[in-house]
């Protein structure tokens, strides 16, 4: 048989199963809901092994049977993935879940883990010959394809709110994107694109969900959450959920390793955490709805959670139910609180989206959904760095030898 760099197999619709070549360039199913690439698994069975895994470089790449690039030859990267799972002994003994484990994606190429999606989206669109690409971003999507398209000499046309942080605009510019900045919410500017796409031959609208492969890129991080933990699930793993890529990624591929035989039946239990500003899966998830209404005056510091209206929610619920899970919503005021308990505690300053997991991770505790013994995975998407403005630090100057007049040292 031959080796197969990808085992890519065939698009299948999320929703209505409607089968699609994955030789070209697809939006979204003819009923609007997003396609899902799937995998000879039995041919990637049979040609590698957790152990030929191990011995691979330390990027994303090294699962890249089970992505969508069809050679080493179109893999568009900076070195990304393979980050660290860090322990969070201090932390996890204050919260009564001793055995809290943080998958820390700050230091990711762009510092969030956007991307991941980037570098397997990219690497595939222009793969498949794309003219070029265009998205609405909270901010740090667009920061990491305006990078990863620079890097593939990709044309790149984004559009966000004005109030995205400051830095992720910056970053688009620094790398040539075409930049334009919206008075509104991502909705707004994803609205404002979509016709301007329609008008440039070849152009693809890469939004959250609306083509297959950014997802692929997002599932990584629960192929290396299995294999730092020595392929062996933990209890649960707590996400933050904007467009729910990332969460819908981790069960996707673990119904994958299933198929593969690398792992058994059993699931960690998802949780979806949103911010209680821009929370339309909690609502739904609470009131037993399958699909999520859009979410009016959507408002929180963890921008990458301002999603009033996901494409994606009801692959979210589904993720959610079907493992055992539950969803979330954390007020900024906490969420805020529990990035300065952590950075105190453990010196890691994380991003306000991350952050919200493990305020999450608080309140389930306090409720007992979880126990003491609960293994926990919580998901920081990205370095608080990007968030300056999160932690207030204006401190007095003082004059040289200037102890007694403004600060006596503590
Ligand atoms: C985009 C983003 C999220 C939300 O991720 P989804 O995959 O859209 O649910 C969380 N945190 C950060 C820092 C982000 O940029």
């Amino acid at each position: 048989m031959d080796r197969r760099y990808s085992a890519l197999s065939h698009l299948e619709c999320s929703r209505c199963t409607a089968r699609f070549d994955s030789g070209e360039l697809h939006g979204t199913c003819g009923c609007g809901a997003p396609l899902l690439a799937r995998y000879d698994l039995a041919v990637a069975a049979g040609q590698v092994t957790p152990a030929d895994i191990a011995g691979r470089e330390p990027s994303l790449w090294r699962y890249h049977e089970l992505l969508p690039v069809s050679g080493p030859g179109f893999v568009v990267s900076f070195g990304e993935g393979m980050t660290p799972l860090l322990p969070l002994p201090r932390l996890g003994r204050a919260l009564g879940v001793p055995r809290l484990l943080m998958k820390d994606e700050g230091p990711l190429p762009t510092a969030t883990f956007k991307a991941r999606g980037a570098a397997v989206g990219v690497s595939r669109a222009a793969e498949l010959g794309a003219a070029g690409v265009a998205m609405p971003t909270n901010g740090n999507a667009g920061a990491a394809w305006a990078a990863y398209c620079a890097r593939a000499a990709l044309p790149f046309l984004v559009a966000m709110p004005a109030d995205a942080p400051l830095i992720t605009r910056s970053e688009c510019v620094a790398t040539g994107a075409e930049t334009y900045v919206v008075d509104g919410l991502i909705n707004d500017a994803g609205r404002m694109l979509a016709p301007v796409v329609g008008q440039r031959p070849g152009w693809q609208d890469v939004s959250t969900l609306k083509e297959p492969y950014r997802l692929e890129g997002k599932k990584t991080i629960g192929l290396e959450i299995i294999e730092q933990l020595g392929w062996r699930l933990p209890d649960v793993i707590v996400c933050p959920v904007g467009g729910g890529v990332g969460l819908i990624g981790i069960w996707k591929v673990l119904a994958e390793l299933a198929e593969l035989g690398w792992i058994g039946s059993g699931r960690p239990r998802l949780v979806a955490v949103q911010a209680a500003g821009c929370a339309p899966i909690v609502t739904a998830f609470e009131s037993g709805a399958d699909v999520t209404s859009p979410w009016p005056q959507a408002r929180t510091c963890a921008f990458g959670l301002t999603v009033p209206a996901p494409l994606g929610g009801f692959l979210v619920l589904q993720a959610v139910r079907e493992t055992g899970g539950c969803a979330v919503a954390v007020p900024d005021a906490d969420l805020l609180a529990a990035q300065a308990r952590l950075a105190h505690a453990e010196g890691t300053w994380i991003c306000p989206e991350g952050a919200a997991c493990l305020a999450a991770v608080a309140r389930l505790r306090e409720s007992g959904w979880l126990a003491e013994t609960d293994e926990v995975v919580v998901l920081n998407t990205g370095a608080g760095l990007k968030y300056p403005e999160t932690v207030p630090a204006d401190l007095p100057i003082l004059p040289p030898d200037g102890w007694s007049a403004r600060a006596t040292p503590r």
